[in-house]
């Protein structure tokens, strides 16, 4: 039985091609303490970045390791009011979803902040994804350690995003409609964050008949999203400092005694780590189609944002060019629409 309204895939509905550059890194995550020698002695340093596919997912709770380590490093300085002082003004570097959500965490444990970056969120990868809460496009890591903090990290950010008030963040929970053949993940789900999907010998869809399966996750408005974060470290008091920074003594100069590094793809030059690579996703946006469903199959997908219903996509390896690929949005609009055309 078909319950739910089919897309308006019209070409008269397509509003426009986007390309984004996801940060991703072989090995995952990399949420740990480095320094910085400057001639007055080494700052701490902590690495944030290796997001990769599902940055919007992780934000919360990489942010909350890293300020973790921030006051494991710094020790005594972070007890507020007591000997050593108060809690050390951060700078963060970055100003996508994991600086915000990094500032936010240190701007709640009392730290002053400032976000240094070449480009604020509106601009960002940040701001392209759909975004869906799910650990996808993103190396478990091959030893224990790393598998280790990602499900860390996941969990804590699961607390995070249950504790939000959904209207303000544009948070909502929608179903996620997989047909049979696409690719399924156990390790998406076994990990506790998520209820694992109901098979479905009719997906309740528009199209072919075909079974599948339903899960439920949360769908984040990243626009809202980004807004309500930007907005709320504003409030609480936090700088933001348009910085493009080509060297690591330009950071060393930098007044704040403690750096957290959310700088994602920017972390392959400035800190030599060539674990990260580029991986481009591309998107069509379409009139806004409030159809209260989304339907995932790997990288072809579509996400009912408020702004837009988003057409995806691509996970392109190595392809950094943020100019979308005409030919390859061609093809995920035939996609979807032989995907939902009427038998
Ligand atoms: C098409 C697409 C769909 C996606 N869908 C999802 C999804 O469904 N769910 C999900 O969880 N995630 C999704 N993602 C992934 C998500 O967008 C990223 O993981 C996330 O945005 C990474 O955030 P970030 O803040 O680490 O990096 P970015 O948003 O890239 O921000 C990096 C910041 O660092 C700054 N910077 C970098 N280098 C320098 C420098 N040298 N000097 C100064 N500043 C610098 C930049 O200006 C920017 O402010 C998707 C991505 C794409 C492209």
């Amino acid at each position: 039985m078909i319950t739910l309204p089919a897309p308006d895939l019209s070409d008269a509905a397509v509003l426009r091609l986007v390309a984004g550059v996801r940060p991703c890194r072989r090995g995952g995550l990399r949420i740990e303490t480095d320094s910085l020698d400057t001639p007055g002695g080494a700052k701490t340093l902590v690495h944030n970045y290796g997001q990769s596919g599902c940055g919007v997912t992780l934000c919360f709770g990489s942010a909350q390791r890293a300020a973790d380590l921030v006051e494991q490093a710094t020790g005594a300085k972070a007890d507020p009011g007591g000997a050593a002082g108060p809690r050390p003004p951060v700078a963060v570097l970055g100003a996508g979803v994991t600086a915000l959500a990094t500032a936010r965490e240190f701007l709640s444990r009392g730290h002053a902040v400032t976000l240094y970056a070449a480009k604020q969120a509106h601009d960002t990868t940040s701001n392209i994804a759909g975004a869906l809460w799910l650990p996808t496009g993103i190396d478990f890591g091959a030893t224990p350690d790393a598998r280790a903090l990602l499900l860390d990290v996941l969990n804590r950010s699961r607390r995070a995003f249950l504790d939000l008030d959904r209207d303000t963040w544009g948070v909502e929970q929608l179903p996620v409609y997989e047909p049979d053949y696409a690719p399924y993940e156990a390790r998406y789900f076994d990990n506790g964050t998520l209820e694992p999907p109901t098979p479905l010998e009719r997906l309740p869809i528009p199209g072919p008949p075909r079974a599948g399966r339903v899960f439920n996750t949360d769908f984040i408005h990243t626009p809202r999203f980004l807004r309500t974060l930007t907005d709320e470290a504003t409030a609480r008091g936090a700088r933001f400092v348009q910085r493009t920074f080509a060297s690591r003594d330009e950071l060393a100069a930098l007044p704040e005694p403690v750096l957290v590094n959310c700088l994602a793809l920017g972390s392959r030059e400035l800190f030599d780590d060539h674990a990260m690579f580029p991986a481009r996703g591309l998107l069509l946006h379409l009139k806004p189609q409030p159809l209260g469903y989304i339907v995932h199959d790997g990288y072809k997908y579509m996400f009912p944002r408020e702004d837009a219903l988003l057409l995806g996509g691509s996970f392109e390896i190595d392809v950094a060019d943020p100019e979308p690929d005409q030919r390859l949005c061609r093809e995920i609009l035939a996609h979807h629409r032989r995907f939902f055309a009427a038998q």
